[in-house]
């Protein structure tokens, strides 16, 4: 943290916001999907402040979820983001809808249909959780030596 703001240090030695999503943290109303985070040139959401691409895992976890937290950020969207700059076709960010209906039965207004949001950038979700599964087998084989 460089002076009062919540920064960190870049490597051509400027300062790096910290993204929302860790600020969201830092007063406890964040999610565990927020205990990572990749900052890509351009993107929508917490997107670089250059043209560099940014890795952050919260400090306060434990070494096993901040092993499985690098791995789903680097292997997963910095890697895709990679690939994409390469010129192929893969989306490095997570995408969400509707990918069904469930039902429920109510007194007076009878069945009931509601819709089942789910993450549908199929390629990235299954690199992700391969990653992560890799990433901790490597780290407790590690510490089990
Ligand atoms: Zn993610």
């Amino acid at each position: 943290m460089l002076n009062n703001r919540l920064a960190l240090a870049g490597p051509d030695g400027g300062e790096v916001p910290l993204p929302l999503t860790l600020l969201l943290l830092r007063r406890g109303s964040g999610e565990p999907f927020y205990y990572g985070v990749t900052l890509m040139p351009s993107a929508s959401n917490n997107p670089s402040p250059d043209s560099s691409v940014y890795v952050f895992t919260a400090s306060f976890l434990s070494e096993e979820k901040k092993v499985a937290n690098a791995a789903h950020e680097l292997y997963g969207h910095a890697y895709f983001y990679e690939l994409k700059k390469q010129g192929l076709n893969v989306n490095p960010n997570h995408t969400r809808a509707i990918i069904g209906y469930g039902t429920e039965k109510d007194s007076l207004l009878g069945e009931l249909q509601y819709p089942i949001y789910g993450n549908t950038n199929q390629l990235l979700e299954e690199t992700i959780e391969k990653m992560v599964k890799e990433s901790l087998e490597n780290y407790f084989d590690r510490i089990n030596e």
